[in-house]
């Protein structure tokens, strides 16, 4: 099959992929894949933080061209894991940026956090094809990014499940003619506990999700609900719909990944096992579909499926999400910066679980910094942002 979109030529030749956060979850799944039909693939680059003993074995089983390590203090260790194997390394942020320079056909954006911004937004500059599982940079700078997607053609996939979900949902149907798209988010594992219980949780119990095994960031997002407030924010960019055709609806098997509601009152959703490799599989093979380990959906197994609005007050990220796409300008990056800088301080144990949303509140009502026209004007935001974070927990 072969489909030209914009500059993109999909064929069934050869596809050369750049992993960009390769050694987690996200970066570890797609590479998972990768390894039914390798002879499909070219690995160009690989790229991880800190873990260089990871990233050097990938890069050597994979046969990449270049491993990027982003924190340069670990590039000593790097070279020597990858001594006599021929493998090009590189170390530091900008080696990140100009490793997104590398003209691959596919790239995956699976770094954590807004450290993934610059290099998305270098690949995205190039045109091909990016699968977008960094929902931070997005929203951070959602504009920014949508702009340079529009600008260069770049063909963005959605990969975390709900968005992939949604893509799938609108494949044959247009913007236009939706009258509401649905996130479902499982509630986390703190779904029916009282706002007291939820003040001694501690971050193994965060991190412990009910249906789906990812990195810790994004586990004690989910237990929070800032991951679904993040997603509402990421659907906004993807999906222009407007905010308030958007609505997020609990659904705590994680069978139904998303919807999208039509005018004519026909709702398509998107159903299967939660695993991360079904919606990887989805960008990686697209705009075909290749098999996959994935176990199989079992409905007479699963029996019920099972739904509840959102709580807000228990949930108080929900609404700081909400508030903050509807407030626009810096808000989405201050709460997302703050996020980052206070989810890192819980799983340290020297913040709280329900003080993540109670300083993200605060900082996004005190700091009030002018709206945000390039990247540098978003970087010295979410910097700052940050540094009141740290200030806060003290
Ligand atoms: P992980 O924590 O498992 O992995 C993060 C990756 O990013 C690792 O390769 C890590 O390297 C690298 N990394 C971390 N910090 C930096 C940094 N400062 N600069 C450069 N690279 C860095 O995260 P996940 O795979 O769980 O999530 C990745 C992204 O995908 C997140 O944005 C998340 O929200 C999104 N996502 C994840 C899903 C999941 O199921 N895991 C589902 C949907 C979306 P190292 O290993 O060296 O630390």
């Amino acid at each position: 099959m072969e489909v030209e979109q914009n500059n993109i030529s999909v064929s069934g030749a050869i596809k050369s992929i750049s992993i960009f956060g390769a050694t987690g979850s996200v970066g570890t799944s797609t590479l998972d894949l990768i390894r039914l039909e390798p002879h499909l693939y070219n690995v160009m680059v690989l790229t991880a933080n800190s873990d260089a003993e990871k990233l050097a074995r990938l890069a050597i089983e994979f046969s990449a061209d270049l491993a990027v390590i982003a924190d340069a203090q670990y590039l000593p260790a790097l070279d020597k894991a990858l001594a006599g194997s021929g493998i090009s390394s590189a170390g530091g942020a900008e080696a990140l940026v100009k490793a997104a320079q590398i003209d691959s056909d596919w790239t995956m954006a699976s770094i954590v956090g807004c450290a993934g911004l610059e290099p998305i937004l270098t690949a995205v500059e190039r045109g091909k094809i990016v699968a977008l599982a960094n929902k931070e940079s997005l929203v951070s700078a959602g504009a920014l990014m949508m702009a340079a997607v529009h600008k260069s053609g770049t063909r963005l996939l959605p990969v975390d499940s709900e968005h992939n979900a949604l893509f799938q949902c609108l494949a044959g149907g247009s913007l236009d003619q939706v009258r509401r798209l649905t996130l479902t988010a499982s509630g986390g594992p703190f779904r029916t506990f009282s706002l007291e219980e939820m003040q001694n949780v501690t971050p193994a119990q965060a991190v412990a999700h009910p249906n789906w095994s990812m990195g810790t960031k994004i586990s004690v997002d989910s237990a929070t609900m800032m991951n679904k407030g993040l997603e509402y924010i990421e659907a906004h960019h993807l999906f222009p719909v407007g905010l308030e055709k958007i609505e997020i609806l609990v659904h705590p098997q994680s069978v139904i990944h998303s919807m999208v509601e039509y005018i004519d009152r026909s709702t398509i959703a998107q159903l299967g096992a939660p695993d991360m490799c079904i919606p990887i599989a989805s960008a990686l093979a697209w705009p075909n579909r290749m098999v996959t380990d994935s176990a199989p959906l079992n409905l007479l197994d699963i029996a019920r499926l099972d739904f509840e609005a959102p709580d807000y007050e228990r949930f108080p990220s929900l609404r700081l999400a909400h508030d903050a796409i509807e407030q626009g300008g810096a808000c989405p990056a201050i709460l997302n910066a703050v996020n980052e800088v206070a989810v890192g301080a819980f799983l340290e144990d020297r913040l709280g679980f329900t003080e993540i949303a109670q300083l993200c509140e605060k900082i996004v009502t005190d700091y009030n910094p002018k709206t945000p026209h390039n990247l540098d004007d978003l970087l010295a935001i979410d910097a700052e942002a940050r540094s009141l974070a740290f200030a806060g927990i003290g």
